[in-house]
């Protein structure tokens, strides 16, 4: 793509702790078609408002930690470019999560949950000997590789329509356990699949597919719940 400069209208959704309701406030900002919505959140950080706050690591759509709303739609703000986005931008966190503080939304509810349908190894068999691993075959592993690149950023569970009341254990994290029930060395089906087809499992999805629709991965979710449905 050849860099041009674009003046971006940018919206943004903010909000102090303790405030009653978020606000929004307009910047003017002058960005390079090459730039991805996180510089633009430096840039406007750097030379306009140093309280402007959201949350970001790698930079480079592993961590998973920057998933806001652009545009009605939950992308990684560091996977969108300048060059794809409309010359006015409103930008809020991520919907239906609490926030922390203009961007930042609160995830730890997400993660208790994510804890309950044990997304680590239940070994069905005995430990290998020692020095030796637990075989697995590439055949194997295809079964459950899509769901596997997963990075918890919630860009799915925020878009689903069926979890608005709060206590749903929401699309990412039906998939992380479906994806340990899938791994071949994996002996926790049983003790997962009363969870994940839990009244708030599998049982909420009314199957909008927005969770497919969210995933900056393209990562197949709502197939992940329907596999699920059928654990
Ligand atoms: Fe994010 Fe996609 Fe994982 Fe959902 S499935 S948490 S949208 S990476």
């Amino acid at each position: 793509m050849k860099a041009e400069k674009r003046l971006l209208t940018v919206h943004i959704q903010r909000f102090q702790p303790g405030d009653v309701k978020p606000r929004m406030q307009t910047f003017q900002v002058e960005a390079s078609s090459t730039n991805r919505l996180v510089d633009v959140l430096r840039k406007i950080k750097e030379e306009q408002d140093d309280t402007l706050t959201w949350r970001s690591s790698c930079e480079h759509g592993i961590c998973g930690s920057d998933g806001v709303n652009v545009n009605g739609r939950n992308t990684l703000a560091c996977q969108v470019l300048v060059g794809n986005l409309p010359d006015a931008i409103t930008i809020k966190p991520l919907p239906g999560l609490k926030v922390v503080k203009d961007l930042v939304n609160d995830q730890s509810q997400l993660f208790e949950k994510y804890k309950l349908v044990k997304p680590w190894l239940i070994p069905k068999a005995d430990p290998p000997a020692q020095n030796q691993e637990r075989i697995q075959m590439p055949a194997e592993y295809e079964l459950y590789e899509p769901f596997a690149r997963c990075i918890l950023c919630f860009c799915c569970s925020s878009a689903c329509p069926s979890t608005k009341r709060g206590d749903e254990l929401t699309p990412a994290i039906i998939m992380a356990g479906l994806k340990q029930c899938l791994d071949s060395r994996d002996g926790g089906l049983e003790e997962r699949r009363a969870i994940l087809q839990s009244e708030t499992g599998t049982d909420r999805c009314r199957t909008y597919f927005e969770c497919s629709a969210a995933c900056p991965k393209e990562i197949p979710v709502a197939e992940a719940i329907a596999r699920a449905k059928r654990l």
